[in-house]
């Protein structure tokens, strides 16, 4: 656990950037930062590892102060992730992520078994490792950034707008990878952003700080949602609002189904238009949903290349958004839900999909 007891910062010229902040970064959970530009969440991260020293109060690791420790020491034990990766330039992938682990102790050749490892983890294929930091992309150089930081084995990580710099499809690419990541290494993890879908999407905690240094609250994006202490953290959050609550929701228990009639790869367009409700036949393989398939194209058989693929399916355990998104991606208006195997289960309408969820997140 990572604790703030009454920390300020106040720089030289009499900016308060932090004032007065107290929280705890639980153990092996995501905690957010986020807020408006300026008001003190890269200066709070930066006080952690004592890139940025506290005016008054105290952080501890685990109980213990950072202020006890060896500069050296504490960096050890936390990864530092910042936004465009910030590479060393000269080296290759696979050294640039060798080099934290080198540093920790390990040989030569641990360090480049671990470098392989990390850089499997993160996604990035054995062709790039030789590579340069100005031959990858945005997203690629941010992936060997949290490869690099994990090379030391850190109880804590800390994300300063980590995936901010790269394009809106990427960055939720890596935010879903991240996650997965996160679920197997379970680290102690604070993260700077200032967006706050980033933030409802990846925190366990948000912390939503507001202009001047101040936390305005602290909670889980449930009990945001629900519950904003005040004008500030509910206009923080505002926009979307209900859309998001969304994805806090589960499915009801009594949702009923429509068995949704289905074609499979193969038939003829002339049998599925008989089958078919309308313009749009569910194409299914083995009983898995693949996409949508229009019967009145001028085509004489379903080929996989002839199939829509823009639809979503809901998981029956899943949450009202992922319902939701199913219905509105859907051609037909049928949003078709499946089991936890991706077997079809059938579809409802947006009458149906709507109803009164049930909390899947305890606030
Ligand atoms: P954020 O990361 O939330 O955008 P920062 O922590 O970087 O905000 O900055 C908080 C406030 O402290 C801002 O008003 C910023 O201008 C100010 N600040 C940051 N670094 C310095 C510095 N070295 N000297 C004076 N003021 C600073
Ligand atoms: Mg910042």
């Amino acid at each position: 656990m990572i604790s703030f007891d009454n920390v300020t910062k106040f720089y030289a010229d009499g900016t308060v950037a932090v004032d007065r902040l107290s929280f705890e970064a639980p153990t092996s959970k995501i905690t957010i930062l986020v807020g408006p530009s300026g008001c003190g969440k890269t200066t709070s991260l930066r006080m952690i590892n004592r890139l940025i020293e506290p005016s008054s109060g105290a952080i501890t690791l685990n109980g213990q102060s950072t202020l006890d420790m060896d500069v050296v020491q504490l960096r050890r034990k936390i990864g530092y992730v910042i936004q465009n990766a910030g590479l060393f330039p000269h080296k290759t992938v696979q050294d640039n992520v060798a080099v934290t682990a080198r540093l920790n102790g390990a040989t030569r050749r641990a360090a480049r078994t671990k470098a392989l490892d990390l850089l499997a983890r993160v996604g990035l294929s054995p062709e790039m490792h030789q590579r340069y930091p100005w031959q990858l992309s945005g997203g690629q150089q941010q992936r060997v950034g949290v490869a690099r930081a994990l090379a030391s084995d850190p109880e804590f990580m800390l994300m300063d707008e980590p995936f901010s710099a790269v394009d809106p499809v990427v960055r939720e690419q890596l935010q879903d990878e991240f996650l997965r990541l996160q679920s197997d290494i379970g680290k102690t993890i604070i993260m700077v952003t200032h967006d706050i879908d980033e933030a409802m999407k990846l925190g366990d905690r948000v912390a939503v700080f507001r202009p001047g240094g101040r936390l305005a609250q602290i909670d889980s994006p449930a009990m945001l949602l629900n519950h904003p202490k005040d004008p500030f953290v509910a206009d923080f959050i505002g926009r979307d609002r209900g859309y998001r609550k969304l994805a806090f929701s589960a499915i009801q228990p009594g949702l009923s189904l429509f068995s949704e009639p289905c074609a499979s790869l193969g038939m003829t367009v002339a049998e599925a238009r008989e089958r078919a409700i309308g313009q749009w036949i569910l194409v299914t393989e083995n009983n898995q949903p693949l996409g949508w398939f229009d019967v009145t194209q001028p085509k004489d058989q379903i080929l996989a290349d002839g199939i829509n693929l823009s639809s979503t399916f809901a998981p029956l355990t899943g949450s009202l958004r992922q319902l939701m998104d199913a219905v509105l991606s859907s051609p037909c208006g049928r949003g078709i839900v499946v089991d936890d195997r991706r077997q079809l289960l059938g579809s409802v309408n947006v009458e149906q999909a709507f109803g009164t969820g049930q909390p899947i997140k305890a606030g």
